[in-house]
């Protein structure tokens, strides 16, 4: 199906202006037309490289940032109203099997997070859980990763040392760990030990890097390493965030995550939104391309992932207000993404978009906004009831578009 749109992002270095791009997918019915939508730009769906799937609630769980490092964060956080509510509704019991009892409530609150926001992959920094976890969501969370938790806590959620599971990656998968999350003289000693553990590599994913300089950072781009950046959650916690034009001078992979919201963003479209208020010297294309081609190599993805090609079977149609596409991201918010497939199956947008597809109308959703009527895959409203259910009374989500 060809779908006529004001412009089309490719990828960041090619946007196309008045010409149709086309999707396909097993579900569209056969006598179809092709689509006007030149009010609507497309782009490929954005990847979120780091977030906490567990701790997507709101708000945020601080109340005497900015702390040194992040250890004391953990430690502070515990006392805060935002994690007391969340324990209504699951508890942890140190486990971090997050397919087993009320775990996947939260987890699943996360995904429609991610997907509600554009985002068709994400990284989900936790121990390696069980198949089940990475199967039948709507979005893909990846599945191929080896981890730790970081430098100066170790794997202290599951999982074997730094360099037993960076060596589990075999270098075909990405190895992620929080590094260097602070300011501090521990914060500042991550970066000689996870050097002299030799797993500065070109499968290594670093998240935050904060108190990394100059000459750290030199390292990295020499050894390929990616970094992921979290602006928001950064700058609220520790009060400091990545040399992120230092990066950009370098050449360093630097891919973006949201972290959770109970220190980062409430999405990716606030993250970037945030990121760029802070530092608007960043062209809004390298933005773009930090959450779709950057994050696409650090993650391992197929090639062609996070791009549009002549056929689409991942894609996103936008509200546009700005002619320059990727300033447009910065005019966003969930109810502005008018379609959004993934795997060639709707996700969320428009109901319009549906007649065109043979769906089952029980797997999906509707709801009203703005005087539109939309559609999400996967039932969202009854995570939502059931959350309710456990609190005694209905939280509204930031994240949440209903
Ligand atoms: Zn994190």
């Amino acid at each position: 199906m060809k779908i006529n749109v004001n412009s089309c992002v490719y990828n960041p270095d090619k946007v196309t202006y008045n010409q149709p791009v086309s999707i396909s997918s097993p579900l569209l019915k056969e006598n179809r037309s092709d689509l006007n939508c030149k009010d609507l730009i497309a782009y490929p769906p954005f990847i979120n490289s780091h977030d906490h799937l567990i701790s997507n609630w709101y708000p945020k769980a601080s109340e005497s940032q900015p702390y040194k490092n992040v250890n004391l964060w953990v430690v502070g956080m515990k006392a805060t109203p935002s994690f007391i509510e969340r324990n209504k509704v699951w508890i942890n019991d140190g486990s971090f099997d997050l397919t087993l009892g009320t775990a996947p409530l939260i987890v699943k609150l996360g995904i429609f997070k991610n997907m509600f926001s554009g985002c068709a992959v994400v990284q989900d920094h936790i121990r390696k859980q069980k198949p089940e976890y990475y199967q039948g969501n709507p979005i893909t969370i990846l599945e191929d990763y080896t981890q730790c938790h970081s430098v100066s806590m170790g794997n202290w959620w599951g999982g074997k040392t730094a360099v037993e599971e960076w060596f589990d990656a075999h270098g075909k998968m990405p190895f992620v760990i929080h590094l260097a999350e602070g300011t501090d003289d521990s914060a500042r000693t991550c970066f000689p030990k996870i050097a002299r553990m030799n797993l500065l590599q070109p499968n290594t994913l670093l998240v935050h890097a904060i108190a990394l300089n100059k000459t750290d950072l030199k390292r990295c781009a020499d050894e390929g390493t990616s970094i992921c950046w979290c602006p928001e959650s950064n700058l609220f916690l520790i009060g400091e965030t990545l040399d992120i034009y230092t990066c950009m001078e370098l050449g360093i992979n630097v891919v973006i995550g949201t972290d959770s919201p109970m220190s980062g963003s409430t999405n990716m479209l606030a993250e970037l939104q945030f990121a760029h208020e802070h530092f608007p010297d960043i062209p809004m294309n390298e933005m773009f391309r930090m959450i779709t081609t950057n994050a696409a190599k650090a993650l391992f993805l197929p090639e062609g992932t996070a791009t549009l090609s002549n056929d689409n079977q991942d894609i996103l149609l936008i509200n546009k207000y700005n002619d320059d596409p990727f300033d447009n991201l910065l005019e966003l918010n969930i109810d502005d993404i008018q379609f959004f497939m993934h795997k060639g199956i709707p996700v969320y947008g428009d109901s319009s978009f549906l007649k065109h597809f043979e769906i089952n109308r029980d797997d999906y959703y509707f709801f009203d906004t703005n005087s539109e009527n939309k559609f999400a895959l996967g039932r969202p409203d009854k995570i939502i009831a059931e959350i309710d259910k456990l609190l005694g009374y209905h939280k509204d989500f930031p994240f949440i578009p209903f």
